[in-house]
């Protein structure tokens, strides 16, 4: 399987055409994220966590998009609670990659089959996001071979809510700069999750399915 962890031009011209997942168990904003996270902890076996920590981040503005583009298989979405659960126990936060595919049916929209973590790695990461600290995982993808390309990343924050944070977006500028680039943002301790990606170097809250 040829490697498609970083998407060039030539690979996104042979975009498929398909119709996006049918089978959607959660929408985003028109359903409750903490009740639903609420139901996937039960199903986990998760307990509630408390004691947040305090916010050292600051939210940047962002819009908010309308259209649902963005669609995120049920699998994926319980490594990602999980990785942001256990880590979140620690009081660290968790960062991750967001492992997929782009397609197209009336618009362009990606879907998130898989996630991967940083238990590629042997050694502890600590959720700075330094340039090395990229690097060394963009280097791990690279010796993975993947049938699905690198459409985004995650990363938890400790009970202050989900939002993008001026690093964060310093982040998707440098690393995920792509209009089909997405960042999860979510938050294990006030179970709250939004996702956001560039548009026209904004940032942008966009819509989001969670599908079986
Ligand atoms: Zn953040």
């Amino acid at each position: 399987m040829k490697k498609l962890i970083k998407i060039s031009g030539e690979e996104k011209k042979k975009q498929k055409i398909q119709p996006p997942p049918t089978k959607i168990i959660f929408e985003y904003p028109s359903s409750n994220t903490e009740e639903f996270i609420k139901k996937l902890y039960e199903e986990m076996g998760l307990q509630e966590l408390s004691n947040g920590i305090e916010c050292m981040e600051k939210e940047v503005e962002s819009t908010f998009s309308k259209n649902l583009d963005f669609y995120i298989k049920e699998e994926a979405l319980k490594k990602m609670v999980l990785h942001c659960y256990e880590m979140a126990k620690e009081r660290k936060e968790a960062m991750g990659f967001l492992i997929g595919d782009v397609k197209y049916w009336d618009r362009e929209y990606s879907v998130v089959y898989d996630i991967a973590t940083t238990s590629l790695d042997a050694s502890p990461f600590y959720v700075r996001f330094d340039r090395e600290a990229f690097e060394n995982l963009f280097d791990k993808l690279d010796e993975i071979e993947y049938e699905y390309i690198l459409i985004g990343w995650y990363h938890s924050h400790l009970g202050y809510t989900s939002f993008m944070s001026s690093i964060d977006l310093e982040t998707q500028k440098k690393y995920f700069n792509q209009p089909f680039h997405a960042a999860i943002v979510l938050d294990p301790i006030a179970k709250d999750m939004k996702a956001f990606r560039l548009m026209n170097g904004d940032c942008v809250e966009i819509p989001f399915a969670i599908f079986k």
